[in-house]
């Protein structure tokens, strides 16, 4: 809905539900657990909680809906916690890393090296050496770290193992964060990979393959499978120029979950049938090559929260301001400063021991002097009172580690997998 539409209350847009979370009376359940008894175990508030039962239902969900041949990413940024890294390399097929300290801890995981990819603008000498000799794959992103690689590899008389990272000339369209066509940091221009390519192959590199990402948090299905047909086509041209055949091919990802009013999930069946048309293609086109889609946020999003306490309940000339023990410290994104031009509310509610009767408006603030510490901007929300959890939804992905903990000096949050 654009701006300029009027809102009435019957037609305002709403929150998609958030179902995948069951309920037993007021209270929300997280791996069965009611969230009171859960912040007990937690030991303290604030807390991100992530559910395995909901991670585990994700990646089948996308395996029943993609070919069996596609290979399933998880882009460890949206959520670098060891133990929830972990359980994911143990459903996935490979990890994709962007820099040494993810690197360390995908090893750490049990991640199998064959099948973790590194990619990321500035690599370091030191962490090219570390990939290297981690027998990781490398995404290239510019012809110094090409350079940089041949003397690496004969140093450690090792392989060095690389895919070219392109920037194609074409961007995801409707993506909330776009990171391709036109000038980018990212990757290299598709016009440049030809050489690129041939310096790969004088250097004596392992090249294996392409990396094309090009965007992120996309809800529209029809963008999604323009950009992956967009992208395969843009490598089967580049394939003609590299120096051996096609082993792996990462066409991205970029799939989006719902955070704002009015946004649905996605729709991930346009998305299968158009990657079982690539699989086949890739069966005669590019015959050695593995397609991999990289998945950050779909893949943890949707299943966790953040969990912060309600400390004092104030009201300001007619407004109510329920004030919790944590907010844009810990949780970025749901203050709306990470990335967003327009604030809006992700999905909150209050979560109470016994079933809520009655709704209000009210706005939910953290603790912190400043005004851009807000959780939900004049919401309705059951009438809530000190001592009361508040919940913010779709905060598997980008939460703690995305977000400025040292800010105002206050208690840093916990994480949990449950
Ligand atoms: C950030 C990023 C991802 C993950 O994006 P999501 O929106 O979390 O799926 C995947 N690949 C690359 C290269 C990225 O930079």
């Amino acid at each position: 809905m654009s701006v300029d539409e009027p809102l009435s209350a019957s037609c305002a847009p709403v929150h998609a539900p958030m179902a995948q979370f069951g309920r037993r009376d007021g209270e929300l359940l997280v791996g069965g657990e009611p969230l009171s008894r859960l912040a007990v175990r937690a030991g303290q508030t604030p807390f991100y909680a992530y559910d395995r039962g909901l991670l585990r239902e994700r990646v089948a969900t996308l395996r029943t809906a993609l070919p069996a041949a596609i290979k399933l990413h998880f882009a460890m940024k949206a959520n670098p916690l060891p133990a929830l890294v972990g359980f994911m390399a143990g459903l996935v097929d490979g990890i994709d890393v962007a820099s040494s300290g993810e690197l360390r801890v995908a090893l750490d995981a049990g991640a199998d090296p064959h099948e973790i990819s590194f990619a990321g603008p500035g690599k370091r000498e030191a962490e090219l050496r570390q990939a290297v000799a981690s027998r990781v794959l490398v995404n290239v992103e510019s012809m110094r770290e090409v350079r940089l690689l041949e003397g690496i590899a004969s140093e450690l008389g090792l392989p060095a193992r690389v895919a070219v990272r392109v920037n194609p000339d074409f961007e995801l369209k409707g993506s909330g964060v776009k990171m391709s066509g036109g000038p980018k940091p990212f990757g290299i221009d598709a016009e440049q990979v030809p050489g690129v390519l041939d310096q790969i192959e004088r250097s004596g590199l392992a090249f294996e393959g392409f990396h094309l990402f090009a965007g992120s948090q996309n809800l529209r299905a029809d963008a999604i499978v323009e950009a992956q047909q967009k992208s395969f086509d843009l490598a089967l041209r580049l394939a003609v120029s590299a120096p051996a055949p096609v082993r792996f091919l990462n066409l991205g990802g970029g799939f989006g979950i719902p955070y704002f009013p009015g946004e649905q999930a996605l729709d991930l069946a346009p998305i299968g049938a158009n990657l079982d048309r690539l699989v086949a293609r890739a069966k005669t086109e590019l015959p050695h090559a593995s397609l991999v889609i990289e998945l950050g946020r779909y893949l943890v999003g949707e299943a966790g929260i953040y969990v912060t306490r309600i400390v004092d309940r104030k009201v300001s000339r007619g407004q109510v301001f329920l004030v919790t023990d944590g907010g844009l410290n810990h949780h970025l994104a749901a203050s709306g400063n990470f990335g967003q031009v327009f604030r809006k509310n992700h999905p909150v509610t209050i979560s109470k021991r016994a079933a809520a009767t009655q709704t209000e408006i009210a706005s939910v603030v953290g603790p912190l002097c400043t005004p851009l510490d807000l959780l939900a901007d004049r919401m309705a929300l059951p009438v809530a009172e000190v001592g009361d959890l508040v919940v913010v939804f779709q905060s598997g992905a980008y939460g703690a580690s995305a977000s400025p903990q040292a800010f105002l000096g206050h208690p840093h949050c916990i994480e949990i997998l449950v």
